[in-house]
């Protein structure tokens, strides 16, 4: 049984290499390849007579291109033991110190790739080679020329007869996303991900079309250095002339590998490439030394690999969500997976084509991907996994809210209809979304309750809100019912570039509302300029400019901007400092007992500046109380009708006031 496992893993490692190193088109994704290594591995621990010397864990690489010359390297080039978790490398730190006592490190970037080998004679670049299978590269001196990355003469007035440098090629995440835009736009087909990308362009025959894609290149090896430590041999680098990942650390002890390793867990997804993982090498090379290689190795640099972002699992279901621009966005509803932390359920199918594309159906077997902030993303359906029965999914040709018939923009199947209570509720959630007015404890299922019952028909409404009403709802508590409320007026503050942001306008992302807003301060302004007045805006085209346009020519949207107004959001850029605001319009308030900063008097002009009314009792209808020392009776009503209480510390804060 093991050894018909162990045959089977050969075959498929195998398979999946050839297809990985050289066609440069991988069928399964990295960490499904991990695991099966893993396993084989494991296995062939056990069964130590069962390890033929071409298994694929006695080798490092892939067979050799035979366009290209082989060159055997000076000295071999070695893949890295892996770790898949923080104890692994705890474990590989704990054999370290028993054999060497204290250790320091230094933790690079691991860059995905292809190493390179370049051998440079007094100073003069005149070899660059793939790693090959370790023993023997790839010539390709000629395009690596290319990379401007690469110093073609070192930087030193005294360069070393002979010098091997050591790094990754690697293309940067922008310029893998312009190759294949104009591979879809030729009807190429598309490279897997920004390796595979790399590895076939360096295998290009013709140097030329290397030298259009803009390759890049971190230096981070010299085998023969003449300096003592890594730590010193990375800055030697520098000093030649090569590109070194900046993002390196020397790590005295492990607590610090471990909390380099946490940093970029997260920190690595805003790189401009991609990276899967930290390199953690010894720092002393006489340490180096002492330690050695195994077979495939250096026992004296790991690789700790970060958690897989891409998951097998199953859809179970696909459903089509409508946005707030109408947009009938397909959702898969997947089997539940753990992916990069968290638990993924959902995915986005991206839009009608996509599903015909992956003839993605429910049932499927699928890989899931999820890379930092990313929204999960169905990316590939496994056909073996098909169950029998299956039939290809058909897209809703009506709204699934309101039943009108959608309409077909290019990619988009749009619902028209503007009163559509999916689009309603999509516009409030995005308007109450962290980046946009940024409202606690309003989500999806109170959304859904609000315009369900016909309360709130738009934005504007919620401002209308009372916290009696609120916390009379399902699942709704006093104190969950007040912090709407307080989130709700300190929304008022929130500046006009926000606001536009959140009106959630087609086109109108954070980044135009800020270019928007600096041209056009008030919505007075926006809404009276024409297409060409907003489209010379640099930075906005035609389409976005002809968007807003219509979107303000709307009467249902001007009313909408009137309702806002009347509830004090802001409609305009402000000097907070300069002027008082209107959060406190429609609002009516109590003040109660004594105040720590400003009497009675004070308080009632500040409410009163920012557009709030006083009253004098307490009732249903009272908005706040504003409860100071010795506060007495009304401090008791206001707690027993449920009307949210602030300090004067906390009305500040509501105002925008604090510093
Ligand atoms: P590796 O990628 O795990 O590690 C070794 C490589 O890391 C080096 O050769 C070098 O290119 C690179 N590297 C990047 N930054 C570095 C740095 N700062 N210092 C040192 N090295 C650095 O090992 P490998 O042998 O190159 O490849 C094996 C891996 O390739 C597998 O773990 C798998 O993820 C992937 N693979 C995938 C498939 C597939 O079908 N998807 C097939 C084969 C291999």
């Amino acid at each position: 049984m093991d050894q018909e496992r162990i045959q089977h893993l050969r075959e498929l490692l195998n398979r999946a290499s050839y297809r990985y190193y050289v066609l440069d088109d991988p069928e399964i994704s990295d960490s499904l390849y991990d695991q099966y290594y893993r396993e084989l591995e494991w296995l062939e621990a056990q069964y130590p007579e069962l390890v033929a010397p071409d298994s694929i864990t006695q080798r490092v690489g892939a067979e050799l291109a035979a366009q290209f010359n082989a060159v055997p390297h000076r000295l071999p080039l070695y893949s890295l033991d892996n770790a898949f978790n923080l104890e692994e490398l705890a474990q590989w730190e704990k054999r370290l110190v028993k054999l060497a006592g204290a250790v320091a490190y230094v933790c690079e970037l691991k860059i995905d790739g292809l190493a390179l080998a370049l051998t440079y004679r007094a100073g003069l670049l005149v070899q660059g080679l793939t790693r090959g299978d370790g023993q023997t590269g790839e010539d390709i001196t000629a395009n690596i020329r290319t990379i401007r990355a690469i110093p073609l003469r070192l930087l030193t007035p005294d360069p070393p007869e002979w010098l091997e440098v050591r790094g990754e090629a690697f293309i940067p995440l922008s310029e893998f996303e312009r190759m294949n835009q104009e591979r879809a736009a030729t009807g190429d087909k598309l490279f897997a991900n920004p390796r595979n990308a790399c590895a076939g362009t360096l295998r290009q025959l013709d140097p030329r079309v290397v030298s259009r894609r803009r390759l890049d290149f971190f230096a981070y090896a010299v085998p023969v250095s003449p300096a003592a430590t890594q730590w010193e041999t990375l800055e030697r680098l520098e000093q030649y002339g090569f590109r070194v990942n900046p993002h390196r650390a020397f790590c005295p002890d492990q607590t610090a590998v471990q909390a380099f390793v946490q940093h970029w867990s997260t920190a690595r997804h805003q790189l401009p490439y991609g990276t899967d993982g930290v390199v953690v090498k010894v720092n002393d090379f006489y340490l180096q030394a002492e330690l050695g290689f195994s077979r495939k190795a250096p026992r004296w640099a790991i690789a700790y690999k970060y958690p897989p972002e891409e998951a097998l699992t199953q859809v179970q279901t696909i459903s089509v969500n409508i946005g707030r621009t109408g947009a009938l966005t397909p959702v898969a509803e997947l089997v539940p997976v753990l992916l990069a932390g968290t638990t993924v359920a959902r995915a986005t199918l991206h839009n009608r084509n996509r599903i015909y594309e992956l003839d993605v159906r429910p049932g499927d077997s699928i890989l899931v991907r999820k890379a930092g902030e990313i929204i999960p993303e169905v990316i590939k359906v496994i056909p073996e996994l098909r169950p029998a029965e299956s039939q290809p999914f058909t897209f809703p040709t009506h709204c699934p809210e309101c039943k009108t018939e959608a309409v077909v923009e290019e990619l988009l199947v749009r619902c028209p209809n503007l009163h559509c209570l999916g689009i309603v509720r999509a516009s409030i959630e995005h308007w109450c979304s962290r980046n946009a007015l940024d409202i606690q404890g309003i989500g999806e299922k109170l959304v859904a309750q609000l315009v369900g019952s016909g309360r709130v028909t738009s934005m504007a409404d919620l401002y209308t809100l009372t916290a009696e009403e609120l916390s009379a709802l399902e699942r709704m508590g006093t104190k969950s019912a007040q912090n709407v409320i307080i989130s709700l007026t300190q929304s008022k503050t929130k500046p006009w570039s926000r606001v536009l942001f959140g009106l959630g306008i087609r086109h109108v992302g954070q980044s135009i509302a800020v270019l928007l807003t600096k041209t056009f301060p008030t919505v007075k302004e926006l809404a009276r300029a024409g297409v060409t007045d907003i489209s010379g805006i640099y930075g906005i085209g035609l389409e976005i400019a002809e968007s807003v346009h219509a979107w303000f020519q709307q009467p249902a949207n001007q009313e909408l901007i009137a309702a806002l107004e009347g509830a004090g959001i802001q409609l305009g850029n402000t000097e907070p400092s300069t002027r008082a605001g209107t959060q406190l319009a429609g609002k009516t308030l109590v003040i109660t007992g004594t105040l720590p900063k400003r009497s009675r008097e004070e308080c009632s002009q500040l409410i009163e500046d920012h557009g709030g009314k006083i009253t004098s009792s307490v009732s249903k209808k009272t908005s706040f109380v504003i409860a100071g020392e010795k506060a007495g009776s009304k401090l008791t009503k206001a707690e027993e009708l449920g009307v949210p209480v602030l300090s004067e510390a906390q009305l500040e804060e509501l105002l925008g006031l604090m510093p």
